[in-house]
Protein backbone atom coordinates (compact mmCIF):
# COMPACT_ATOMS: atom_id res chain seq x y z
CA UNK A 1 0.00 0.00 0.00
CA UNK A 2 2.89 2.40 -0.46
CA UNK A 3 3.61 5.04 -2.95
CA UNK A 4 3.87 2.76 -5.39
CA UNK A 5 0.41 1.07 -5.97
CA UNK A 6 -1.18 4.81 -5.79
CA UNK A 7 -1.58 4.91 -9.41
CA UNK A 8 -2.71 1.41 -9.81
CA UNK A 9 -6.05 2.40 -8.37
CA UNK A 10 -7.86 5.98 -9.61
CA UNK A 11 -10.86 7.54 -10.93
CA UNK A 12 -11.44 9.89 -13.49
CA UNK A 13 -13.96 12.52 -12.78
CA UNK A 14 -15.75 15.10 -15.29
CA UNK A 15 -18.49 17.37 -15.40
CA UNK A 16 -20.55 17.39 -18.23
CA UNK A 17 -21.78 21.06 -18.15
CA UNK A 18 -19.89 24.01 -16.66
CA UNK A 19 -22.21 25.57 -14.77
CA UNK A 20 -25.48 24.83 -12.86
CA UNK A 21 -27.32 23.39 -14.86
CA UNK A 22 -27.88 19.82 -16.83
CA UNK A 23 -25.66 18.50 -13.70
CA UNK A 24 -24.27 15.03 -14.44
CA UNK A 25 -21.12 13.97 -13.77
CA UNK A 26 -18.94 10.99 -15.33
CA UNK A 27 -16.40 8.55 -13.00
CA UNK A 28 -14.66 6.23 -14.67
CA UNK A 29 -12.82 3.64 -12.17
CA UNK A 30 -9.81 2.37 -13.10
CA UNK A 31 -8.87 -1.03 -10.95
CA UNK A 32 -5.30 -2.60 -10.72
CA UNK A 33 -6.19 -5.16 -13.11
CA UNK A 34 -6.87 -2.54 -15.66
CA UNK A 35 -10.70 -3.13 -15.47
CA UNK A 36 -12.55 0.14 -15.88
CA UNK A 37 -15.74 1.19 -14.67
CA UNK A 38 -17.87 3.98 -15.74
CA UNK A 39 -20.86 5.46 -13.51
CA UNK A 40 -22.49 8.68 -13.70
CA UNK A 41 -24.06 10.83 -10.66
CA UNK A 42 -27.20 13.01 -11.77
CA UNK A 43 -28.69 12.87 -15.08
CA UNK A 44 -30.12 16.45 -14.84
CA UNK A 45 -32.14 18.17 -17.91
CA UNK A 46 -31.02 21.42 -19.64
CA UNK A 47 -33.87 24.01 -19.66
CA UNK A 48 -32.26 26.81 -20.74
CA UNK A 49 -32.83 27.69 -24.32
CA UNK A 50 -29.61 27.97 -25.18
CA UNK A 51 -28.72 24.26 -24.32
CA UNK A 52 -31.75 22.33 -25.98
CA UNK A 53 -29.72 20.61 -28.28
CA UNK A 54 -27.43 19.19 -25.75
CA UNK A 55 -30.79 17.68 -24.36
CA UNK A 56 -30.54 14.99 -27.31
CA UNK A 57 -27.48 13.24 -27.10
CA UNK A 58 -24.83 12.03 -24.26
CA UNK A 59 -21.34 12.26 -24.95
CA UNK A 60 -20.53 8.74 -24.11
CA UNK A 61 -22.00 5.41 -24.44
CA UNK A 62 -25.14 5.08 -22.14
CA UNK A 63 -24.47 0.94 -22.72
CA UNK A 64 -21.03 1.68 -20.90
CA UNK A 65 -22.53 3.21 -17.74
CA UNK A 66 -22.51 0.33 -14.93
CA UNK A 67 -24.85 2.46 -12.17
CA UNK A 68 -26.37 5.99 -11.83
CA UNK A 69 -26.33 7.27 -8.83
CA UNK A 70 -29.40 10.34 -8.41
CA UNK A 71 -28.76 13.20 -5.09
CA UNK A 72 -31.98 14.40 -5.25
CA UNK A 73 -35.34 15.25 -6.93
CA UNK A 74 -34.69 18.64 -9.34
CA UNK A 75 -35.41 18.16 -12.96
CA UNK A 76 -31.55 19.97 -13.38
CA UNK A 77 -29.98 16.73 -12.08
CA UNK A 78 -32.84 13.82 -12.67
CA UNK A 79 -34.37 15.26 -15.70
CA UNK A 80 -32.72 13.16 -18.44
CA UNK A 81 -32.75 9.50 -16.46
CA UNK A 82 -36.00 8.58 -19.18
CA UNK A 83 -33.66 9.67 -22.21
CA UNK A 84 -30.71 7.32 -20.68
CA UNK A 85 -32.53 4.55 -20.70
CA UNK A 86 -34.23 4.92 -23.67
CA UNK A 87 -30.47 5.45 -25.11
CA UNK A 88 -29.10 2.27 -24.21
CA UNK A 89 -28.35 2.81 -20.36
CA UNK A 90 -28.75 -0.80 -18.80
CA UNK A 91 -27.71 -0.36 -15.27
CA UNK A 92 -29.56 0.83 -11.86
CA UNK A 93 -30.09 3.94 -10.33
CA UNK A 94 -30.42 4.37 -7.02
CA UNK A 95 -31.46 7.04 -5.26
CA UNK A 96 -32.67 7.76 -1.31
CA UNK A 97 -36.06 6.06 -1.07
CA UNK A 98 -37.63 9.52 -0.94
CA UNK A 99 -36.47 10.44 -3.56
CA UNK A 100 -36.97 7.29 -5.37
CA UNK A 101 -40.89 7.75 -4.55
CA UNK A 102 -40.73 11.63 -5.41
CA UNK A 103 -38.78 11.08 -9.10
CA UNK A 104 -42.06 9.29 -10.67
CA UNK A 105 -44.18 13.03 -10.25
CA UNK A 106 -41.58 15.21 -11.33
CA UNK A 107 -40.63 12.49 -14.60
CA UNK A 108 -44.31 12.45 -15.77
CA UNK A 109 -44.89 15.80 -15.29
CA UNK A 110 -41.93 16.55 -17.47
CA UNK A 111 -42.85 13.73 -20.32
CA UNK A 112 -46.04 16.16 -20.25
CA UNK A 113 -44.45 19.74 -21.12
CA UNK A 114 -42.11 17.80 -23.56
CA UNK A 115 -44.96 16.69 -25.18
CA UNK A 116 -46.64 19.81 -25.36
CA UNK A 117 -43.74 21.88 -26.12
CA UNK A 118 -42.74 19.23 -29.29
CA UNK A 119 -46.23 19.75 -30.48
CA UNK A 120 -45.40 24.08 -30.48
CA UNK A 121 -42.62 23.55 -32.08
CA UNK A 122 -43.33 21.22 -34.86
CA UNK A 123 -43.28 24.34 -37.08
CA UNK A 124 -39.91 25.08 -36.58
CA UNK A 125 -39.11 21.65 -38.08
CA UNK A 126 -37.24 22.78 -41.30
CA UNK A 127 -35.53 25.66 -39.22
CA UNK A 128 -34.14 22.93 -37.37
CA UNK A 129 -33.38 20.74 -40.26
CA UNK A 130 -31.05 23.95 -41.84
CA UNK A 131 -29.27 24.50 -38.85
CA UNK A 132 -26.04 23.29 -39.73
CA UNK A 133 -24.62 23.14 -36.29
CA UNK A 134 -25.88 19.60 -35.78
CA UNK A 135 -26.13 16.55 -37.31
CA UNK A 136 -29.10 15.73 -39.36
CA UNK A 137 -30.60 13.16 -37.04
CA UNK A 138 -30.29 14.88 -34.58
CA UNK A 139 -32.51 17.58 -35.46
CA UNK A 140 -34.92 14.77 -37.11
CA UNK A 141 -34.96 13.59 -33.45
CA UNK A 142 -35.76 17.03 -31.98
CA UNK A 143 -39.11 17.08 -34.03
CA UNK A 144 -40.05 14.04 -31.16
CA UNK A 145 -40.33 14.65 -27.49
CA UNK A 146 -37.05 13.93 -25.16
CA UNK A 147 -38.70 11.23 -23.93
CA UNK A 148 -42.60 10.23 -22.93
CA UNK A 149 -44.93 8.81 -20.29
CA UNK A 150 -43.72 4.92 -21.39
CA UNK A 151 -40.22 5.77 -21.07
CA UNK A 152 -40.98 7.35 -17.42
CA UNK A 153 -42.36 4.23 -16.70
CA UNK A 154 -39.61 1.86 -18.34
CA UNK A 155 -36.75 4.14 -16.33
CA UNK A 156 -38.51 3.99 -12.93
CA UNK A 157 -38.50 0.01 -13.12
CA UNK A 158 -34.76 0.15 -12.59
CA UNK A 159 -34.60 2.54 -9.78
CA UNK A 160 -33.80 1.36 -6.19
CA UNK A 161 -34.52 3.51 -3.13
CA UNK A 162 -32.22 3.54 -0.48
CA UNK A 163 -32.23 4.18 2.84
CA UNK A 164 -30.02 7.05 4.53
CA UNK A 165 -26.93 5.87 6.01
CA UNK A 166 -27.00 2.92 4.78
CA UNK A 167 -23.92 1.30 2.80
CA UNK A 168 -25.44 -0.94 -0.58
CA UNK A 169 -22.69 -2.52 -3.05
CA UNK A 170 -23.49 -1.46 -6.44
CA UNK A 171 -21.19 -2.98 -8.76
CA UNK A 172 -18.00 -5.10 -7.92
CA UNK A 173 -15.53 -3.41 -5.45
CA UNK A 174 -17.84 -0.53 -5.38
CA UNK A 175 -20.57 0.68 -2.51
CA UNK A 176 -22.16 3.71 -1.80
CA UNK A 177 -24.16 5.11 1.36
CA UNK A 178 -27.01 7.93 0.85
CA UNK A 179 -26.56 10.69 3.50
CA UNK A 180 -29.39 13.05 3.87
CA UNK A 181 -28.70 17.12 3.49
CA UNK A 182 -31.46 19.70 3.99
CA UNK A 183 -31.80 20.82 0.22
CA UNK A 184 -34.71 19.59 -0.77
CA UNK A 185 -36.99 16.69 0.92
CA UNK A 186 -35.22 13.50 -0.38
CA UNK A 187 -32.03 14.76 -0.70
CA UNK A 188 -28.51 12.97 -0.04
CA UNK A 189 -25.11 13.57 -0.31
CA UNK A 190 -23.72 10.61 -1.12
CA UNK A 191 -20.22 8.32 -0.23
CA UNK A 192 -18.70 5.80 -2.87
CA UNK A 193 -16.00 3.79 -1.80
CA UNK A 194 -14.23 2.43 -3.88
CA UNK A 195 -12.07 -1.30 -2.47
CA UNK A 196 -9.62 -3.48 -3.56
CA UNK A 197 -7.43 -6.56 -2.22
CA UNK A 198 -3.90 -4.68 -1.58
CA UNK A 199 -4.96 -0.91 -2.05
CA UNK A 200 -6.06 1.65 -0.24
CA UNK A 201 -9.78 2.35 -0.57
CA UNK A 202 -10.67 5.71 -2.24
CA UNK A 203 -13.35 7.58 -0.80
CA UNK A 204 -15.41 9.81 -3.04
CA UNK A 205 -17.96 12.48 -1.43
CA UNK A 206 -20.18 14.22 -3.63
CA UNK A 207 -22.60 17.04 -1.81
CA UNK A 208 -24.89 17.08 -4.27
CA UNK A 209 -27.20 20.44 -3.89
CA UNK A 210 -26.65 20.88 -0.05
CA UNK A 211 -27.94 22.94 2.45
CA UNK A 212 -27.13 22.05 6.42
CA UNK A 213 -31.03 21.62 7.41
CA UNK A 214 -34.61 22.40 6.29
CA UNK A 215 -37.46 23.86 7.57
CA UNK A 216 -39.87 20.77 6.86
CA UNK A 217 -37.35 17.90 8.37
CA UNK A 218 -35.07 17.13 10.83
CA UNK A 219 -31.53 16.07 8.91
CA UNK A 220 -29.97 12.57 10.02
CA UNK A 221 -26.80 13.35 11.71
CA UNK A 222 -23.51 12.38 9.67
CA UNK A 223 -22.19 8.82 10.06
CA UNK A 224 -18.86 9.32 12.32
CA UNK A 225 -16.80 7.22 9.92
CA UNK A 226 -17.40 9.98 7.24
CA UNK A 227 -15.88 12.30 9.03
CA UNK A 228 -12.70 9.77 9.54
CA UNK A 229 -11.47 8.62 6.20
CA UNK A 230 -9.51 10.14 4.12
CA UNK A 231 -12.03 12.09 1.64
CA UNK A 232 -12.06 13.75 -1.74
CA UNK A 233 -14.84 16.05 -1.69
CA UNK A 234 -17.09 16.58 -4.89
CA UNK A 235 -18.88 19.71 -3.66
CA UNK A 236 -21.66 22.46 -5.48
CA UNK A 237 -20.59 26.15 -4.97
CA UNK A 238 -23.93 27.78 -5.89
CA UNK A 239 -23.45 30.18 -3.35
CA UNK A 240 -19.65 30.02 -2.60
CA UNK A 241 -19.12 33.60 -2.81
CA UNK A 242 -22.34 34.71 -1.01
CA UNK A 243 -22.43 35.07 2.45
CA UNK A 244 -25.21 34.40 5.24
CA UNK A 245 -24.63 38.31 6.09
CA UNK A 246 -25.80 38.99 2.12
CA UNK A 247 -29.63 37.28 3.16
CA UNK A 248 -31.70 39.93 3.19
CA UNK A 249 -35.26 39.17 4.78
CA UNK A 250 -37.84 41.20 3.42
CA UNK A 251 -40.27 38.98 2.56
CA UNK A 252 -43.02 39.37 5.75
CA UNK A 253 -42.75 42.99 5.13
CA UNK A 254 -43.14 43.29 1.53
CA UNK A 255 -46.40 41.03 1.54
CA UNK A 256 -47.75 43.03 4.87
CA UNK A 257 -47.26 46.30 3.12
CA UNK A 258 -48.70 44.21 -0.05
CA UNK A 259 -51.63 43.61 1.81
CA UNK A 260 -52.51 46.50 3.85
CA UNK A 261 -52.99 48.18 0.17
CA UNK A 262 -55.87 45.58 -0.64
CA UNK A 263 -53.38 44.50 -3.25
CA UNK A 264 -53.26 41.45 -5.19
CA UNK A 265 -50.47 39.29 -4.69
CA UNK A 266 -48.91 36.92 -6.30
CA UNK A 267 -46.22 34.47 -5.30
CA UNK A 268 -44.56 32.31 -7.99
CA UNK A 269 -43.51 29.37 -6.89
CA UNK A 270 -41.16 26.31 -7.04
CA UNK A 271 -43.65 23.48 -7.33
CA UNK A 272 -41.61 20.85 -4.66
CA UNK A 273 -40.05 22.87 -1.32
CA UNK A 274 -40.68 26.39 -2.25
CA UNK A 275 -44.53 26.20 -2.26
CA UNK A 276 -44.69 24.32 1.13
CA UNK A 277 -42.66 26.31 2.31
CA UNK A 278 -44.81 29.26 1.27
CA UNK A 279 -47.90 27.59 2.71
CA UNK A 280 -46.51 27.26 5.69
CA UNK A 281 -45.05 30.67 6.14
CA UNK A 282 -48.65 32.06 5.57
CA UNK A 283 -50.07 29.33 7.71
CA UNK A 284 -47.77 30.81 10.78
CA UNK A 285 -48.63 34.50 9.33
CA UNK A 286 -52.33 33.46 10.41
CA UNK A 287 -51.27 32.25 14.09
CA UNK A 288 -49.10 35.03 14.60
CA UNK A 289 -52.18 37.31 13.84
CA UNK A 290 -49.70 38.77 10.92
CA UNK A 291 -52.08 37.95 8.52
CA UNK A 292 -55.92 38.11 8.18
CA UNK A 293 -57.52 34.68 7.76
CA UNK A 294 -60.43 36.53 5.79
CA UNK A 295 -57.88 37.33 3.37
CA UNK A 296 -58.21 34.11 0.29
CA UNK A 297 -55.17 32.74 -0.59
CA UNK A 298 -55.13 30.52 -3.88
CA UNK A 299 -52.85 27.74 -4.81
CA UNK A 300 -52.48 27.09 -8.38
CA UNK A 301 -49.95 24.28 -9.90
CA UNK A 302 -51.06 20.49 -10.92
CA UNK A 303 -47.48 19.27 -10.05
CA UNK A 304 -47.46 21.02 -6.74
CA UNK A 305 -50.66 19.89 -5.91
CA UNK A 306 -48.96 16.65 -6.30
CA UNK A 307 -46.64 17.21 -3.95
CA UNK A 308 -47.82 18.89 -1.37
CA UNK A 309 -50.73 15.59 -1.16
CA UNK A 310 -47.11 13.98 -0.76
CA UNK A 311 -45.71 15.23 2.02
CA UNK A 312 -49.45 15.19 3.83
CA UNK A 313 -49.48 11.55 2.90
CA UNK A 314 -46.16 10.99 4.47
CA UNK A 315 -46.10 13.10 7.53
CA UNK A 316 -44.17 11.21 9.31
CA UNK A 317 -40.93 12.55 6.93
CA UNK A 318 -41.32 15.64 8.42
CA UNK A 319 -41.20 16.83 11.59
CA UNK A 320 -43.02 16.04 14.66
CA UNK A 321 -43.51 20.17 14.95
CA UNK A 322 -47.29 21.00 15.07
CA UNK A 323 -47.12 23.65 12.29
CA UNK A 324 -45.13 21.64 9.99
CA UNK A 325 -47.36 18.65 10.52
CA UNK A 326 -50.92 20.26 9.26
CA UNK A 327 -48.66 23.03 7.44
CA UNK A 328 -51.78 24.29 4.94
CA UNK A 329 -53.15 27.93 5.92
CA UNK A 330 -56.58 28.95 6.82
CA UNK A 331 -58.81 30.39 3.94
CA UNK A 332 -56.74 28.23 1.07
CA UNK A 333 -58.38 27.04 -2.20
CA UNK A 334 -56.82 25.01 -4.77
CA UNK A 335 -57.50 25.41 -7.85
CA UNK A 336 -57.56 23.34 -10.53
CA UNK A 337 -60.24 24.44 -13.33
CA UNK A 338 -59.64 26.80 -15.77
CA UNK A 339 -62.78 28.47 -15.14
CA UNK A 340 -61.38 29.01 -11.45
CA UNK A 341 -58.33 30.81 -12.38
CA UNK A 342 -60.57 32.63 -15.30
CA UNK A 343 -62.89 33.79 -13.03
CA UNK A 344 -60.25 35.44 -10.52
CA UNK A 345 -59.49 37.67 -12.86
CA UNK A 346 -61.90 40.61 -12.56
CA UNK A 347 -62.14 39.84 -8.57
CA UNK A 348 -60.33 43.26 -7.44
CA UNK A 349 -60.40 42.00 -3.26
CA UNK A 350 -57.27 41.50 -2.02
CA UNK A 351 -55.89 38.06 -1.87
CA UNK A 352 -53.38 35.73 -2.22
CA UNK A 353 -51.93 33.89 -5.55
CA UNK A 354 -49.12 30.89 -5.28
CA UNK A 355 -48.72 29.73 -8.71
CA UNK A 356 -46.07 27.71 -10.45
CA UNK A 357 -43.69 27.66 -11.70
CA UNK A 358 -41.38 29.65 -9.60
CA UNK A 359 -39.64 31.69 -12.50
CA UNK A 360 -42.84 32.52 -13.54
CA UNK A 361 -42.05 30.65 -17.24
CA UNK A 362 -44.03 27.52 -17.05
CA UNK A 363 -47.22 26.38 -15.29
CA UNK A 364 -50.32 28.29 -14.34
CA UNK A 365 -47.80 31.53 -13.99
CA UNK A 366 -48.04 31.83 -17.82
CA UNK A 367 -51.66 32.86 -17.08
CA UNK A 368 -51.53 35.21 -14.02
CA UNK A 369 -47.75 37.23 -14.69
CA UNK A 370 -49.11 38.73 -17.91
CA UNK A 371 -52.34 39.83 -17.06
CA UNK A 372 -51.09 41.02 -13.25
CA UNK A 373 -48.25 42.98 -14.61
CA UNK A 374 -50.19 45.55 -16.44
CA UNK A 375 -52.55 46.12 -13.15
CA UNK A 376 -51.36 48.74 -10.32
CA UNK A 377 -52.93 47.55 -7.22
CA UNK A 378 -50.66 44.35 -7.51
CA UNK A 379 -47.56 43.10 -6.30
CA UNK A 380 -45.48 40.04 -7.82
CA UNK A 381 -43.01 38.76 -5.67
CA UNK A 382 -40.40 36.03 -6.17
CA UNK A 383 -39.01 33.95 -3.61
CA UNK A 384 -36.08 32.66 -5.44
CA UNK A 385 -33.44 33.29 -8.61
CA UNK A 386 -34.90 33.42 -12.07
CA UNK A 387 -32.40 32.50 -14.25
CA UNK A 388 -31.96 35.00 -17.50
CA UNK A 389 -34.22 34.76 -20.31
CA UNK A 390 -37.36 33.32 -17.90
CA UNK A 391 -40.58 35.86 -17.81
CA UNK A 392 -39.31 36.28 -14.58
CA UNK A 393 -35.89 37.92 -15.20
CA UNK A 394 -37.23 39.90 -17.99
CA UNK A 395 -40.31 41.47 -15.74
CA UNK A 396 -38.07 42.32 -12.81
CA UNK A 397 -35.91 44.07 -15.33
CA UNK A 398 -38.65 46.69 -16.65
CA UNK A 399 -38.54 49.58 -15.36
CA UNK A 400 -41.75 50.68 -13.08
CA UNK A 401 -44.24 52.04 -15.42
CA UNK A 402 -42.46 51.12 -18.36
CA UNK A 403 -43.82 50.25 -21.54
CA UNK A 404 -42.21 46.92 -23.23
CA UNK A 405 -43.34 44.06 -25.45
CA UNK A 406 -44.79 41.15 -24.20
CA UNK A 407 -46.15 38.54 -26.56
CA UNK A 408 -46.05 41.28 -29.27
CA UNK A 409 -48.54 43.66 -26.97
CA UNK A 410 -47.12 46.47 -25.71
CA UNK A 411 -47.66 46.52 -21.94
CA UNK A 412 -46.72 48.82 -19.31
CA UNK A 413 -45.45 47.68 -16.00
CA UNK A 414 -47.64 49.03 -13.37
CA UNK A 415 -47.68 45.85 -11.16
CA UNK A 416 -44.51 45.65 -8.67
CA UNK A 417 -42.47 43.31 -9.22
CA UNK A 418 -40.32 41.93 -6.03
CA UNK A 419 -37.73 39.64 -4.83
CA UNK A 420 -35.96 38.14 -2.03
CA UNK A 421 -33.10 35.58 -1.40
CA UNK A 422 -34.25 34.47 1.73
CA UNK A 423 -35.78 31.17 0.98
CA UNK A 424 -32.90 29.34 -0.81
CA UNK A 425 -32.23 25.54 -0.07
CA UNK A 426 -27.98 26.49 -0.89
CA UNK A 427 -25.58 26.77 1.69
CA UNK A 428 -23.79 30.02 1.60
CA UNK A 429 -20.30 30.17 2.10
CA UNK A 430 -19.75 29.98 5.64
CA UNK A 431 -21.91 26.89 5.45
CA UNK A 432 -19.89 25.12 2.56
CA UNK A 433 -17.02 25.79 4.47
CA UNK A 434 -18.19 24.02 8.19
CA UNK A 435 -19.23 21.03 6.03
CA UNK A 436 -15.29 20.82 4.11
CA UNK A 437 -13.91 21.75 7.52
CA UNK A 438 -15.50 18.53 9.59
CA UNK A 439 -13.64 16.05 6.99
CA UNK A 440 -10.56 14.56 6.57
CA UNK A 441 -9.80 16.26 3.34
CA UNK A 442 -7.55 15.01 0.60
CA UNK A 443 -8.96 16.56 -2.05
CA UNK A 444 -12.01 19.09 -2.81
CA UNK A 445 -13.00 19.15 -6.55
CA UNK A 446 -15.68 22.21 -7.05
CA UNK A 447 -18.60 21.87 -9.06
CA UNK A 448 -22.10 23.26 -9.93
CA UNK A 449 -21.53 27.11 -9.60
CA UNK A 450 -20.90 29.64 -12.23
CA UNK A 451 -17.47 29.38 -13.53
CA UNK A 452 -16.30 32.73 -12.02
CA UNK A 453 -18.07 31.29 -8.97
CA UNK A 454 -15.75 28.27 -8.71
CA UNK A 455 -12.76 29.91 -9.05
CA UNK A 456 -13.37 32.07 -6.05
CA UNK A 457 -15.13 29.73 -3.95
CA UNK A 458 -11.50 27.73 -4.93
CA UNK A 459 -9.62 30.39 -3.56
CA UNK A 460 -11.51 30.53 -0.66
CA UNK A 461 -11.00 26.93 -0.03
CA UNK A 462 -7.46 26.71 -0.25
CA UNK A 463 -7.00 30.27 2.25
CA UNK A 464 -9.29 28.91 4.93
CA UNK A 465 -9.03 25.23 4.98
CA UNK A 466 -5.51 24.27 2.77
CA UNK A 467 -6.34 20.70 1.64
CA UNK A 468 -4.15 18.87 -0.15
CA UNK A 469 -5.46 19.75 -3.71
CA UNK A 470 -7.94 21.80 -4.76
CA UNK A 471 -9.49 21.52 -8.40
CA UNK A 472 -12.20 23.21 -10.53
CA UNK A 473 -14.95 20.37 -11.96
CA UNK A 474 -15.62 21.39 -15.93
CA UNK A 475 -16.31 19.74 -18.65
CA UNK A 476 -12.51 20.40 -20.03
CA UNK A 477 -10.48 18.51 -17.98
CA UNK A 478 -10.47 15.16 -16.31
CA UNK A 479 -9.39 15.24 -13.07
CA UNK A 480 -7.77 11.93 -11.38
CA UNK A 481 -7.81 11.01 -7.96
CA UNK A 482 -6.75 8.57 -5.76
CA UNK A 483 -7.45 7.29 -2.51
CA UNK A 484 -4.70 10.31 -1.39
CA UNK A 485 -6.23 12.62 -3.23
CA UNK A 486 -5.57 14.20 -6.60
CA UNK A 487 -3.12 12.69 -8.96
CA UNK A 488 -3.25 14.72 -12.36
CA UNK A 489 -5.75 16.25 -14.32
CA UNK A 490 -5.59 16.30 -18.75
CA UNK A 491 -7.72 17.87 -21.04
CA UNK A 492 -11.00 16.54 -22.21
CA UNK A 493 -10.11 15.42 -26.31
CA UNK A 494 -12.15 12.88 -26.82
CA UNK A 495 -16.07 13.90 -27.35
CA UNK A 496 -17.34 10.55 -25.78
CA UNK A 497 -15.41 11.07 -22.60
CA UNK A 498 -13.66 7.92 -23.33
CA UNK A 499 -10.81 7.92 -20.87
CA UNK A 500 -7.62 6.86 -23.13
CA UNK A 501 -4.94 5.21 -19.99
ZN1 LIG B 1 -31.38 21.19 -6.41
ZN1 LIG C 1 -28.68 21.83 -8.60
Amino acid sequence: MGKNNKANMYVDIVSLHNEVTGSCNICTVRFPDTQKVKFIVDCGLFQEEKYQKQNYYFPFEPNEISFLLVTHNHIDHIGRIPKLYKDGFKGKTYASKITSELMPLALNNTAEILSSNTQKNSNKQKKVLEDSSIPTHLASAMNTPLFEVDDVSKAMENVVGVEFNKAVSVAPHIAVKFIQNGHLLGAASILVTITYKGQDPIYLYFSGDYAKDNIFFDVEEMPKMLKEVPLNVITESTYGTKSRNDIVHVFEDNILESLKHKETLIIPVFSLGRSQEMLLKLKKMQKNGLLSKSIPIYFDGKLAHSYTSFYQNHLDYLKQDEDVQSFLPENLTLVTEYETRQALLPDRNSKIILTTSGMGSYGPAQFYLPYYISRPKCTIHFCGYTTPNTFGSKIKEVGDGEVFELNGIMTTKKAKVLSTNEFSGHGKQEDLLELLEGFNLKSVLINHGEENTKVQFAKTVIDKIKPKGVAILSNKNYIRVGAHGILKSYPVNDLNFNITD
